[in-house]
């Protein structure tokens, strides 16, 4: 795993960073959308260090330059800043079509276009996947189960998800996109693979971008009011990024094509989950409640069968080694952004 093995920088060093040796026949071209957002960022590493030749496509809508600063002068690293609402023609083996904003915020910032990102920047990717007779992997979410009726979630569950609620633009926005991969595949034999990722957390993660896990680690770093949104009984699940990483691979290089829950089923009421990072950060912040958000899903599961049986995957990272990680990721962010934390 180069996740744990190497001490990938998260700040901006740009130097050379050293790669697996691939011979030609073995080294693939391969495009991340989004990658240098939170998990794109982390596919990209992999990859690299794998030896291939990784082109990275990005609008830096909400990545950031220093996710990726380390590879910018690697000889088989690319990147192309561009919006995926317009076409792009590459020539690459693979797509993994990560580009879109996942935080709630972020999305229903400007809903149009992220419906846009995901309708059309899904079907320039298949275009262009056409064109070159790429696999093409798509970054979908539990946000397609919605506020789920079924628990835990199998793949097999059709969802409940508002149509016109403020989730609406990001929800279906991903149901379509994953209506067209399959549209793609019955009338064009499109090689396609669809990963429905569970709520995720790890370094990286835009230190502003309103999700839970990254939102209590600042607020009780900085001994500030930990919010929680609602009465606290909704329930979340949460996954390591490396789990993930690993995830997207063993799915993108393996035969199976329906789409695949990747996510870790240890399940947390936000309640608990603010009481266990005041405790992890010893923290004096108080918890307090705030207003319930429009449609937020009353809980969250992965069934992980599916993943188990045809990918052999499974989460390795407990949430609490990946939430230590993550705790002294921000702790470094706010010392360089000059903020004291206190001890
Ligand atoms: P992120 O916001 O950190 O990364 C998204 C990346 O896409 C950013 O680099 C952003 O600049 C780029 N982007 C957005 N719109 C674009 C556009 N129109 N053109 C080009 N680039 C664009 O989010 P993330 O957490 O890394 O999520 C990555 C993918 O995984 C998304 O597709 C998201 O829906 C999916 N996902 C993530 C989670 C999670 O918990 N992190 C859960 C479910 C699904
Ligand atoms: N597309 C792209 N890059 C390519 C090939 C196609 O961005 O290399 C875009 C193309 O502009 C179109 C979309 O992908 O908007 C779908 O392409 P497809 O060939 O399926 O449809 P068509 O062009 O026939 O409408
Ligand atoms: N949440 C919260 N306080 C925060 C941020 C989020 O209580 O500061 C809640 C939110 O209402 C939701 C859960 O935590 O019930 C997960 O929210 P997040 O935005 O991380 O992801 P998503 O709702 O997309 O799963």
């Amino acid at each position: 795993d180069v996740l744990s093995k190497q001490s990938l920088p998260t700040s901006t060093t740009p130097y050379v960073m050293k790669t697996a040796y691939l011979p030609d026949h073995h080294r693939k071209k391969i495009l991340v959308t989004g990658g240098s957002g939170f998990v794109g960022s982390h596919l990209v590493d992999k990859l690299m260090m794998e030896g291939h030749e990784v082109i990275v496509v990005d609008n830096f809508f909400t990545g950031q330059k220093k996710n990726i600063a380390h590879w910018l002068h690697h000889p088989n690293f690319s990147l192309i800043v561009h919006d995926v609402t317009e076409p792009i023609q590459l020539e690459v083996d693979q797509i993994y079509h990560l580009a879109c904003p996942a935080s709630p915020p972020h999305y229903q910032y400007n809903p149009v276009k992220t419906i846009k990102t995901s309708v059309m920047g899904t079907l320039n990717m298949l275009g262009l996947a056409k064109r070159v007779h790429a696999r093409i992997l798509l970054s979908s979410t539990s946000e397609i189960y919605g506020d789920p009726e079924v628990s835990p979630q199998p793949e097999s569950y059709w969802g409940h998800v508002n149509t016109i609620g403020p989730r609406a633009c990001y929800d279906e926005g991903k149901r379509v996109a994953e209506t067209m991969m399959y549209s793609y595949q019955k009338q064009n034999g499109l090689d396609i693979r669809v990963a429905r990722i569970f709520n995720t957390f790890g370094p990286r993660m835009h230190p502003n971008d309103g999700r839970v896990v990254s939102n209590f680690i600042i607020e009780a770093l900085q001994n500030k009011d930990m919010t929680i949104y609602g009465d606290g009984k909704q329930t979340r699940s949460f996954q390591y990024v490396s789990d993930l990483v690993d995830g997207l691979h063993a799915l993108m290089n393996n035969d199976y094509t329906q789409p695949v829950n990747l996510g870790n089923p240890s399940e947390w009421t936000i309640a608990e989950f603010a009481e266990h990072v005041q405790a992890l950060t010893k923290s004096s912040s108080q918890i307090i409640k705030l207003p319930k958000s429009t449609d937020d899903p009353q809980q969250r599961r992965p069934d992980i069968q599916t993943a188990k049986r045809e990918l052999d995957w499974e989460p390795k990272v407990s949430v609490d080694e990946g939430l230590k990680k993550t705790i002294e990721y921000f702790a470094a962010v706010l010392k360089e952004a000059g903020e004291i934390i206190p001890t």
